[in-house]
């Protein structure tokens, strides 16, 4: 099949809510991929900080491979070793002492809102109201797009839920300002993806959770775009040094295979029952057996110090583009997480980059952002700088 047929067939019957470039993929290894005609592509995008140890790494196939042929799926009726396995390294690996599985970000952050609800009922004294920010993004489940603070994934959705309100981002004495006797949770990203790689004030994390311990409130973490490795930490909060009560995560989780992860303390998870919440898919065996190879690899200090590494790599080499392109005003994020934020829309730089054969997307309008594979190689990091380059000069 050409890309061309590939592309006319999905156009045909999708639902059109999906703004696709025009190019169909084949395969994938690394921070390559190719399409239908064999033509190579530098990704800098990994699949939206899904790719994170890149396209088809031998630990998840062999992994998935290993599963697909013993066991897919038996229900949360029953036990099955994947499911164990992987929320024992995700506990070993993070604060967590409970997780609960689901299958994609959106849901993990709808279970995150329903047990800060739960939470408020049950030690609360039926507080109920969760404080999310503006300009975040949660996911486009109803509860999650409520806590959504931004106006164009909102539009023709209305009415959203009651009991979340949003506050500016960054700015802790505005969000303990908006503390009231209902305030039962606080919701942020720890720098906002979607909304622009905007990296708040060093001390904002750590003001949150003086807040939420002074105000009994939980402190919940949106670490779906932001967690395993992206920022050169297998958690991005631990740059800040303190520990939140809920965390969510999917995304890189599974290597490339769908999966979601709400992480918490045994003392806020024990609100939650037998039958209190739950998903046909949540902990399915193939996601799993996916997600414990991936999260080996991420949480290997070796990954992540060459996240580091090549962070600092692509950060300085954008650092010296920015000094040579006035378009670019200036270099924002973490790690391998880094925004440039633009005088004016970035769609056409995109295209560019695109016809070069190097995968970027922009996000927020104006901010091209960088999200390669943690596993990216020096002289990949300086070929797609290259390619940036030349697309910046028009
Ligand atoms: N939270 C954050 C911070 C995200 O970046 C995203 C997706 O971009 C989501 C939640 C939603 O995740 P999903 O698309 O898997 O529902």
């Amino acid at each position: 099949m050409t890309s061309a047929e590939i592309i006319a067939r999905t156009l045909a019957h999708e639902v059109p809510i999906y703004a696709r470039w025009p190019v169909a993929f084949v395969r994938g290894a690394g921070a390559e991929l190719w399409d239908a005609e064999g033509r190579r592509y530098l990704d800098f995008f990994a699949g939206l900080a899904v790719n994170n140890l890149g396209h088809c790494h031998p630990a998840v196939v062999e992994a998935v491979r290993a599963q697909a042929g013993r066991l897919l799926h038996v229900s949360n009726l029953y036990h099955a070793p994947p499911v164990g396995e992987l929320a024992e390294l995700l506990c070993r690996h993070s604060f967590a002492e409970r997780v609960f599985l689901c299958n994609s970000g959106a849901e993990a952050n709808e279970a995150a809102l329903k047990l800060a609800r739960r939470w408020g009922h049950a030690v609360g004294a039926g507080r109920f109201e969760i404080l999310a920010t503006h300009n975040s993004f949660h996911g486009r489940t109803l509860g999650a797009l409520s806590a959504t603070g931004q106006e164009r994934y909102r539009t023709g959705f209305l009415p959203l839920l009651p009991g979340i309100r949003l506050v500016p981002y960054g700015d802790a004495a505005a969000m303990e300002a908006a503390v009231r006797p209902e305030t039962v949770a606080i919701l942020v990203e720890p720098i906002q993806g979607e909304g622009g790689v905007v990296v708040p004030p060093a001390d904002y994390l750590p003001r949150l959770r003086e807040i939420a311990d002074r105000h009994c409130l939980l402190l919940m973490l949106d670490e779906i775009q932001t967690g395993l490795g992206r920022t050169g930490r297998l958690f991005a909060h631990e740059h800040a040094g303190i520990v939140p009560d809920v965390m969510t995560l999917a995304k890189a989780l599974g290597g490339g295979v769908p999966i979601g992860a709400l992480c918490t303390s045994e003392r806020v998870a024990r609100v939650l029952e037998p039958g209190a919440h739950g998903t046909t898919f949540g902990g399915n065996l193939l996601a799993c057996a996916a997600a414990s190879a991936a999260l080996r690899v991420l949480a290997d200090p070796a990954t992540l110090a060459h996240a580091v590494a090549m962070g600092r790599r692509l950060r300085a080499g954008l650092e010296t583009l920015a000094a040579r392109h006035p378009r670019i005003r200036s270099i924002r994020g973490m790690g391998l997480m880094l925004g440039a934020v633009l005088d004016g829309q970035g769609r056409d730089i995109v295209e560019r980059c695109l016809e070069r054969g190097l995968l970027v997307n922009c996000t927020a309008e104006v901010v091209l952002r960088f999200l390669p594979p943690l596993v990216i190689r020096p002289e990949q990091i300086d070929e797609g700088l290259g390619i940036l380059d030349e697309a910046m000069a028009g």
